[in-house]
């Protein structure tokens, strides 16, 4: 096999540096706000309380925008959202740097069909764990929109694609009118954390010791969730994928899971409508819809009678 072939086929035997065609001003990103964010915090090593708390609240609308956005509406059609709620979320969540809708919900919804097989994006049994956590990102040759998800090939997904520079500039960029602190805490300090907990969900969450070729490596890690701000939920991720249809990603009452409370405010908002339930629920309503349908055929109901006469 010739050795390009098997870079194609098995990204990760590339070198760590190699990206693929087009990925260039990924991998360039990615290395600017490491240098940008150690730089940060060399000279402002302590925040101020608000340049803080404003970094926490972006960072937290942000990944309220990837998990119940992206994530559960876009990628699984989970529920629908209000347009301008859609549009808001986007925003947010390539201001977090998590990449324009269609590219996203491509690769994840081929996450989904080809995990743990060798057709994973983003697989850390094949590649290792630095491969699942970012170099899928720039070595990975994207997953193909036509074949993932035409339903999202429309203009009002397209716009965004074009956007994402200006956002991403804006991004970074933008702490600059509150000063030096806060460009760093603001643009990359935050957008290095954000990448890195969003991307434990690829490379960690895939990681279940010991497991035998083939099973599910899916896994829940309960301390994950904090640390994932508004994203907190996406650490479930041993449920998601057992019940992926499902909007809810907690299953007990402990599970704290941020996307599901924001899905259920803006439920009673009416800013998001038919929402998935788990198969738990499901299959409690099914169960419940027969005991109602047995009760109702009494002893003495037309449909016995026929039968105990037909006996
Ligand atoms: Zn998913
Ligand atoms: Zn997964």
């Amino acid at each position: 096999m010739k050795s390009t072939q098997l870079m194609d086929e098995q990204p990760w035997s590339r070198p760590w540096w190699q990206y693929s065609e087009g990925n260039g001003p990924a991998l360039f990103y990615i290395v600017s706000i490491h240098a940008l964010a150690l730089t940060g915090l060399i000279l402002y090593p302590l925040p101020g309380l608000w340049v803080l708390a404003l970094a926490l609240a972006v960072a937290s609308i942000g990944g309220v925008g990837t998990s119940v956005c992206y994530h559960r509406c876009l990628s699984h059609r989970s529920l629908r959202l209000n347009a301008v709620v859609e549009n808001l979320l986007i925003f947010f969540a390539i201001f977090n740097a998590a990449g324009g809708p269609m590219s996203w919900v491509a690769n994840h919804r081929h996450h989904h069909a080809k995990a743990d097989t060798v057709e994973d994006v983003s697989s850390p049994r094949y590649g290792g764990f630095w491969w699942a956590h970012i170099r899928w990102i720039y070595q990975w040759s994207g997953s193909e929109v036509r074949r993932w998800c035409p339903d999202l090939d429309k203009r009002r997904y397209r716009v965004w694609t074009r956007l994402q520079i200006p956002i991403i500039a804006f991004s970074i960029f933008g702490g600059l009118f509150f000063g030096w602190e806060a460009f760093f805490w603001l643009g990359a300090i935050r957008l290095v954390y954000v990448l890195h907990f969003q991307m434990f969900v690829n490379s960690l969450l895939h990681m279940t010791p010991g497991l035998p070729e083939g099973e599910d490596s899916s896994r829940n890690l309960w301390w994950l969730g904090p640390f994932q701000l508004g994203a907190w939920g996406e650490n479930w991720h041993r449920n998601h994928h057992s019940d992926a249809n499902a909007a809810r990603f907690g299953r007990r009452w402990w599970q704290i899971d941020i996307g599901w409370y924001v899905i259920r405010g803006l439920k009673a908002l009416r800013l998001a409508s038919d929402i998935k339930p788990t198969k738990d629920i499901l299959r409690m309503e099914a169960r419940r819809a027969t005991d109602t349908r047995a009760s109702e055929i009494t002893e003495d109901s037309p449909l016995l009678e026929r039968c105990g006469q037909d006996a």
